[in-house]
């Protein structure tokens, strides 16, 4: 079972999920990720009176934190957005723009398969959502960005299984921010 927040730190380094896979290590974590969390419980109390009728968007419902699950994933996805036609996951970013990476994408695209499987509506794109008054932006997923999902999901499946250390291509400066460097002084 591949938890889906793990998808995001397999691309930021594959390292980082061989320790949280085979090592029994509790890394001290950046101050970035409890200021995340501390962003992440605001938009759980504003959910309480928001409406998200600056989408613009033909919304059915809203589902905050929704747990989802197949046989080979599982995660909590921030927001489902329901809609007539379609289903939208979106993500909260603690970050001044909606910016992106390759990692939120492929982690918002299996939340997508997930939530489309669970209420039996179609996804074509995915949302960021930012700062404390619902700044957002909305991606188109391509079908480039489907196949890029199935090779990643295909590596982890394949790290797993053999339980190889991974090689690392993360740069110096992804390696300054991560939770792990005080374990990883050997990277080739
Ligand atoms: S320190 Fe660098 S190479 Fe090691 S797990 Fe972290 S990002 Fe990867």
């Amino acid at each position: 079972m591949i938890l889906i927040s793990h998808i995001r730190q397999f691309i930021f380094c594959p390292r980082i999920l061989y320790f949280y896979t085979f090592c029994d290590i509790k890394p001290l974590y950046p101050e970035y990720v409890s200021l995340g969390t501390q962003y992440h419980n605001r938009q759980n109390e504003l959910f309480k009176s928001r409406k998200f009728l600056k989408f613009k968007l033909p919304i059915i419902r809203v589902y905050n934190n929704l747990y989802l699950q197949d046989l080979s994933m599982s995660g909590i996805a921030d927001l489902v957005i329901e809609c007539e036609d379609e289903i939208i996951v979106a993500e909260y970013k603690n970050q001044n723009k909606p910016i992106l990476s390759t990692g939120a994408k492929m982690q918002l695209i299996a939340y997508s398969i997930l939530a489309s499987k669970y209420l039996n509506k179609p996804f074509s794109k995915i949302m960021l959502i930012c700062s404390n008054n619902l700044k957002f932006k909305i991606f188109d997923i391509t079908n480039d960005d489907l196949i890029k999902f199935d090779k990643v999901i295909n590596s982890i499946k394949k790290m797993i299984d053999q339980e190889i250390f991974p090689h690392s291509n993360a740069s110096i400066a992804a390696c300054i921010q991560c939770e792990f460097k005080n374990y990883c002084d050997d990277r080739e």
